[in-house]
This record gives structure tokens, sequence and C-alpha cells, in this order.
């Protein structure tokens, strides 16, 4: 029996007959077969795996990934909340997986105004919890074989930034922004095919759901037969977001709320108070309505919607983030030897124009770069200015202002 048996694989004891050619070991009379060789590299894997998610512990707390979020983002105190609690269910989901109880995903839905902090928020939740981080656009989808990039491409990013460790890819955050670009419009024909609208959302149920993704290997291009690696996104957090312009009517409509803050017929905004409150109330089936499948939709169980920034917010975001705008200015005019300062009606102003543009947030950066353009240039030559104080005066004409304070310095 022995002797019958000693130029068989050592693990299974099939014959190369049985099981193909067989791989000899150092020791004398060990052999593999190919099945075996690949059940040992999936037990060696699957190891690893396991074991680099026990070394993650991920033990935040929500109320600590809300401290943390409070750190960077200003308001949003519905947003922070819910996002803490989702992202701390989420990983103790993930951490449970083994168990007998399947958990459902919570992917989450941001809605709020361009500027309002919505990246900001999925950036600094990836850094408090320390896993990878993607951030894809979706108006750049489209649905796979056609011209431009498939939603693989976003799981092929998120593998680039975990340096090509799949298990740690697999635990991190996709932020796809602009997803309300995926609505199908409402007037769009029923004989058009929406490649990049309503084809993308089909592709990207499976990739929220979870499934598993192949990708070419390392910097390499996709092509059939290659060698691919395996990544399942049934762990990845994702986060969308988008502005969901003009959703409050949608809702206004649905609750019989028509009247509040609109004209009769809701063909324009009167109360921008009203249209947050009326934003606040989005349900699912509002989505449904302005455009989404409702596979899509189902993806979605956590919605939250963002406040609107008013001009008190914009101060303090202009002035209390660690990296707030004016510390990253003083910073810059500090290399030069010179204290930079912020009256508070200064500040106002500043708010009040990002405001008028309609940008939120995101215009201060603009506006600041804009007013301290003639400071910043001649600066460096004045090495005597060891002082600048942006009041009201300098904000009305920003190359009067610095020749004004320049003779007074
Ligand atoms: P959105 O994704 O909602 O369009 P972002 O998160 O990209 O907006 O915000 C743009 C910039 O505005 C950010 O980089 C940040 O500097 C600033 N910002 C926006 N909202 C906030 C906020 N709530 N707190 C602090 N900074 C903010």
């Amino acid at each position: 029996m022995k002797s019958e048996r000693s130029g068989c694989c050592s693990f299974c004891g099939r014959s190369p007959r049985e099981a193909g050619p067989l791989i000899s070991g150092r020791i004398h009379g060990a052999r593999i077969c190919r099945t075996c060789a690949r059940i040992c590299r999936r037990i060696v894997t699957e190891g690893r795996r396991a074991e680099s998610l026990a070394e993650w512990q991920h033990t935040l707390k929500p109320r600590e990934i809300h401290a943390h979020l409070d750190r960077y983002v200003i308001g949003q105190e519905r947003a922070k909340k819910v996002l803490a609690v989702a992202a701390y269910n989420h990983y103790k989901r993930v951490r449970s997986s083994a168990e007998s109880v399947e958990i459902g995903k919570s992917n989450i839905l941001l809605i709020g105004p361009t500027g309002s902090g919505k990246t900001l928020l999925a950036t600094t939740l990836a850094r408090a919890l320390e896993v990878p981080f993607v951030v894809a656009d979706a108006t750049k989808l489209t649905e796979a074989g056609y011209v431009g990039e498939d939603v693989d491409s976003i799981i092929e990013s998120l593998l680039a930034a975990a340096d090509y460790d799949i298990a740690k890819a697999e635990r991190g955050i996709v932020f796809i922004d602009e997803i309300d670009k995926l609505a199908r419009p409402a007037n769009w024909p029923t004989t058009h095919r929406d490649v990049s609208g309503e084809g993308v959302q089909q592709g990207l149920l499976k990739l929220l759901e979870g499934r598993e993704t192949f990708l070419a290997e390392k910097g390499k291009r996709k092509r059939p037969g290659d060698k691919r690696m395996k990544v399942d996104t049934r762990e990845i957090l994702f986060i969308c977001a988008g502005a969901f312009v003009d959703i409050e009517r949608i809702v206004a409509r649905r609750s019989g709320q028509a009247g509040m803050g609109y004209t009769a017929e809701l063909s324009h905004r009167v109360d921008s108070s009203a249209a947050d409150a009326l934003r606040k109330q989005v349900e699912p089936c509002d989505l449904l309505s302005f455009g989404f499948i409702p596979e899509f939709v189902g993806r979605f169980p956590v919605i939250a919607v963002m406040d609107e920034i008013d001009e008190e917010t914009l101060i303090r975001i202009l002035t209390e983030p660690r990296n707030s705008l004016v510390r990253q200015f003083q910073c810059l005019f500090e290399m030069d030897g010179c204290r930079l300062d912020f009256t508070r009606g200064a500040l106002e102003l500043i708010a009040r124009e990002a405001l008028e543009r309609k940008t939120g947030a995101r215009g201060l950066r603009t506006i600041l770069e804009e007013l301290l353009l003639d400071s910043m240039f001649n600066l460096p030559s004045a090495p005597g200015m060891s002082r600048l104080v942006i009041d009201e005066s300098y904000l009305e004409a920003p190359d009067a202002g610095w020749l004004q304070m320049s003779e007074t310095a």
C-alpha cells in the first residue's frame, strides 16, 4: 500500500494520473499537486488577511470619531453624528463578519450644497480611522464598455491608495462625489440608453453591496487572460455625496407642503431656510422621484443632510479649524517676518462675499488669495513691514490698503 501511494500527492494522496503533475519537495518523497497547492495558497492568504484585520484595531467610539471631526469641520452637527455612528457600526460589522448574524451594510448618502464640507467630512473620517481613502467623481464614470472610466477604476484607485495591500484596501472608504448627476433626467426618452447615468447606477450596485472585483496586477492594463488581483468590496464603506439641487421641491410636493416658502407653482425659491428645512425631510421615495433606480436607493440606508452655511459659520470656518485659512495665511506671512491680523469687520465682509458667490466655504480661499495678492507680492521686498492688519478699509482697495499699511509700518 505504502509503495503504491509513494508517488502520490502527500496532501490528498492522489496519483499523478488523477491529480496531474506533482511538485516534489526537498524532503524525500514529499509531493504536492496543483489543487492542494492552490488550497494552501488560499489558506495562507486568508490567514494573512485575518492577521492584518486583527492588527488593525479600530477602536474609536462614535463620540471619539465625532470629537476628531469637530477639530476640522465646523458646524454640521447632525451630519457628524450620523457619520460617526454609521462608521462605527460599519467597522463593528467588519470585525464581526465571522459571526452568525449578518449585519447589513451602512453606505452613507450625504446631501448638501457645494462647499458645505461633504468631502472634508469624509476625508477627516478616513484620517480618524486610519483607513485608505479615495475620492471619485461620478460624472467621469460610464457604463463598462463605453468611453470613460468604469466603476472598477474606483477600486483600482483605492488599491493604489492602500499601497497595493489588498486587505487594507478592503476596509477603506470610497467617496463618490456628484452622485446626483447620475439621476435619470425626467424627460429622458425611454428608447435611449443612459450610459453615464442609470447605466452607472446599475454598475455601482454590486460594488456598493459587496462583490469580488478582479483588477489587473499593479501598474498593468487589464487584458483578457492576465493575472488578476481580487478585491472584495463587502467591507469597503461607500460615502456618496451630491448637492441634489431642487430636491426640496420634490419633498414639498410629496409632503403636501408645496406652499411652504415657495410660490404656488413652486417655480422659484423664495426662502432658503424653508428649503433647508424641506431638504432635511428627504426620504428614499424622494430620491426615486429625483431619478434614481430603487435598487440604488436601497443601498443607502443612511442619509445625512448638511446644513446650509451661513455668515457666522463662514467666519468660524475662516478662523477656528486647526488648519484654518486665516492660520494658513498667517503662517505664510510669518515666514516673511510679518504678523497678519484680521478685524472682525473684515471677516464679516469676506464671509458675505462668499455667500454672494454661492460657492459655500469653497470660495473663501479664492477670496483671500485675491485680497492678499498685492501684499504677498510686495511683502518679501519690504523687510521693515512687521505687521499687517486686514480691516474694512483694506478690503475696499487691497492695493491701496497695502500702500497705506506699509507707509505707517
Ligand atoms: P463639498 O464637498 O461639500 O462641496 P468641501 O468639503 O470640498 O465641500 O469644502 C471645500 C472647502 O471648504 C474645504 O476644503 C474646507 O476648507 C472648507 N469647508 C467647507 N465646509 C466646511 C466646514 N463645515 N468646516 C470647515 N471647513 C469647511
